[in-house]
């Protein structure tokens, strides 16, 4: 029915926005919403393209931010690329990339390990690094024999070559969505580093700067994961919302529409989408 969480090639997925509107036109999704990481620089193509194709579609970007240590993604939708200061926070966000993707390389130069910078940038489609790529240069030049391994061995925050990089602060990421005029949303909790007790704290208190939604319906959600935050979600009138978090090649098995939303959520998200669209 729909997918609102979707990666392209302006971050670390490998399909284009257009190779994924002709795929969720392929499988007659009704709206999709594009999450690249820390950036919305799909929108010109992907707005155009939805046009031509006729399938409704909600700007998106998934933040990374950081809550205690821990690597916490709020999602935010139906944003305005026309607010310059959200703009220039992206900005900050790429150099941090930057910089981090930098000291990482030198790393791994120190255990011989022979990647350039030239080499990561030549993953990436876009001007935004990731990790990703640097996983798939070491897999290029045949340091590891898989994306896994890349991690598991330097990429991970257990890794040899592990730098974790200054997100805002969590609170600062859902404020900054919601001075856009942005819809906030917590994505895939369940995979939080901690419980749901530490995830229902969190929630509270972003609740309380305007946290508007929790993904609920994710693909890798156990049945009892997905039945808790729907209940969750549901007790503290938050907005339930669902999606692939599909990367292309990038993450195997992960279709584009493998969101499990169910049919109630979908109808009320919607509708929401149509009225704001009106407004
Ligand atoms: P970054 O945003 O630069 O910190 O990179 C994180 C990205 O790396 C995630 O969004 C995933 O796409 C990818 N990633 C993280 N862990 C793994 C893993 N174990 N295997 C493959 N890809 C991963
Ligand atoms: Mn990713
Ligand atoms: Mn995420
Ligand atoms: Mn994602």
């Amino acid at each position: 029915m729909m997918d609102l969480h979707i990666h392209s090639t302006y971050s670390d997925g490998t399909f284009t926005p257009k190779e994924i509107i002709d795929k969720a036109v392929e499988k007659n999704l009704k709206l999709i919403s594009i999450t690249d990481h820390d950036n919305i620089d799909c929108l010109e193509e992907s707005k155009k393209y939805t046009k031509e194709k006729n399938i409704n579609f909600l700007s998106g970007i998934e933040l990374s931010s950081d809550y205690e240590g821990k690597d916490i993604h709020i999602l935010g939708y139906f944003l305005n690329e026309n607010d310059k200061k959200f703009i220039d926070k992206l900005q900050e966000l790429k150099n941090e990339r930057e910089s981090r993707t930098e000291k990482i390389i030198k790393r791994l130069n120190q255990f011989k390990i022979n990647i350039t910078y030239q080499d990561v940038l030549n993953e990436s489609k876009s001007d935004l690094i990731s990790r990703s790529h640097i996983a798939g240069a070491l897999l290029k030049k045949g340091y590891v024999k898989t994306r896994g391994e890349a991690f598991s061995r330097y990429l991970g925050d257990s890794g040899l070559a592990y730098f974790p990089k200054t997100n805002f602060k969590v609170e600062e990421a859902v404020k900054l969505i919601k001075s856009n005029g942005g819809l906030a949303v917590i994505a895939h909790p369940a995979l939080a580093p901690f419980g749901h007790d530490k995830m229902n704290i969190l929630i509270r208190k972003l609740m309380k700067i305007g946290l508007d939604g929790v993904e609920v319906f994710y693909p890798s959600f156990s049945k009892k994961e997905l039945e808790f935050y729907k209940k969750y979600a549901k007790k503290n009138n938050l907005i339930l919302t669902g999606g692939s978090d599909f990367h292309g090649n990038n993450r195997e098995g992960i279709d584009i529409g493998d969101s499990k939303i169910e049919k109630e959520a979908f109808d009320k998200f919607y509708e929401l989408y149509e009225t704001r669209l009106v407004k």
